[in-house]
């Protein structure tokens, strides 16, 4: 076993080393601008084409459909301004849902103070998005819809192809085009994210959540969505993200993702067997377990569990102390622990949400790791509960 146990794989993940392996050369000797015309500066842009292709394939979309960013959050802002930007006249209404990550939640958010009108759909209680409730949000102004494909706390799975159905249909009867977009940043490796089976026209992508580095990203723009890029500057990314890209990263995220697609049925199976044993236990060894969110649609990886009468911190604090590394459902904003807004959404009470604790597993979790944790949680939620 390794010094620690470290189950935040949701949060972020170390790189693979195939991925670390192809940024290499890049940040050495193929250090050229990919927008230089020399030879070097072109050795550099066919290392961003082939990383494109790459991508490509996993995604089943054309090359040129891909956009590099710096990640999840700019790609979430990207596709929903970029879009509403570009719709202004059809329409300024967006649909959206109440659990979404808050690089998409506060995206919307700077939307409606410059006038867009955002729906938020709530959740039912077991986390998942109803596409009925969905296609009743849609409005004659409605221009764009963003579901997210796996919530990044209770790692509940949306229906996003029969969302995805039921906007068609509704935009076939308004006659205009109503565009899709999936902040799909939790599923590599454990979901497919072929654009075409999902029905989207806007996916965003970050490489740190599946093995690759940290700070670099994609967004999918189907060819034909109307897009405005909100970052100014040079032609990069046929004119739809400037800035010099991130060419080691790029290319490191695109061996990650190819990587993370050639394993993801044997990796979650993996997953799911030891994410079960996880959750069987604790509620075998742990009075007053609370699971949060749907068990049936739900990231391989995802435990999202709360323990009744028990704050999250305490037992994150004691945890780091084992060796053990988690979080909480909860967004600790100076100082104060907020309850978090997917668990509110849900129904969940403030005094179960602010004891939620998230472990997310990854393939190289071993057996040995999960009966370490179910020991420790069960000596340490017995202990916190008698101080109190
Ligand atoms: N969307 C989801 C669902 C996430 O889990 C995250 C990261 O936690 C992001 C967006 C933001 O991604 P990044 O860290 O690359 O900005």
């Amino acid at each position: 076993m390794s010094e620690f146990i470290y189950l935040d794989n949701a949060a972020t993940t170390p790189m693979s080393a195939l991925a670390v392996a192809a940024m290499n050369p890049y940040l050495y000797e193929e250090y050229g601008n990919p927008s230089s015309l020399y030879s070097l500066g072109q050795s550099a842009r066919r290392g961003l084409d082939q990383a494109r292709n790459r991508c490509a394939r996993v995604l089943g979309s054309r090359p040129s459909e891909i956009v590099f960013t710096s990640g999840g959050t700019e790609s979430d802002n990207a596709a929903t301004m970029g879009v509403a930007f570009a719709q202004k006249k059809i329409g300024m209404h967006i649909v959206t849902t109440a659990i979404e990550h808050h690089a998409l939640l506060h995206a919307t958010k700077l939307l409606e103070l410059l006038g867009y009108e955002v729906t938020y759909i709530k959740p039912e209680a077991n986390g998942l998005i109803s596409p009925d409730s969905v296609l009743s949000a849609i409005r004659e102004d409605t221009v764009l819809v963003s579901v997210m494909l796996a919530n990044n706390e209770i790692g509940t799975i949306q229906p996003i192809k029969k969302i995805s159905d039921v906007i068609r249909q509704k935009a076939d009867e308004l006659q205009h085009s109503i565009y899709f977009h999936t902040d799909a940043v939790q599923a590599p490796g454990a979901l497919s994210i072929n654009v075409d089976d999902l029905g989207v026209d806007l996916m965003s992508l970050s490489a740190h959540k599946f093995h690759g580095p940290k700070g670099v990203g994609l967004l999918y723009i189907r060819q034909g969505t109307p897009f405005v890029p909100t970052q100014a500057g040079g032609a990069q990314e046929r004119e739809r993200r400037a800035g010099t890209e991130n060419v080691a990263g790029i290319v490191a995220m695109s061996v990650a993702l190819e990587e993370a697609e050639y394993r993801r049925v044997e990796n979650s199976k993996k997953c799911v067997a030891l994410r079960d044993k996880l959750f069987a236990s604790l509620c075998e060894r742990i009075e007053g377990v609370h699971i949060n969110g749907t068990l049936e649609h739900r990231l391989p990886n995802n435990v999202n569990i709360s323990f009744e009468g028990i704050e999250s911190e305490p037992l994150l604090m004691a945890l780091d102390l084992e060796g053990i590394y988690a979080s909480s459902g909860s967004a600790c904003s100076a100082g104060s622990l907020e309850p978090s807004h997917v668990l509110r959404a849900m129904k969940i009470t403030d005094e179960r949400s602010r004891a939620s604790l998230r472990l997310s597993l990854s393939p190289n979790t071993t057996e040995e790791e999960i009966d370490k944790v179910v020991g420790v949680l069960s000596d340490q939620v017995k202990r916190i509960r008698k101080l109190m």
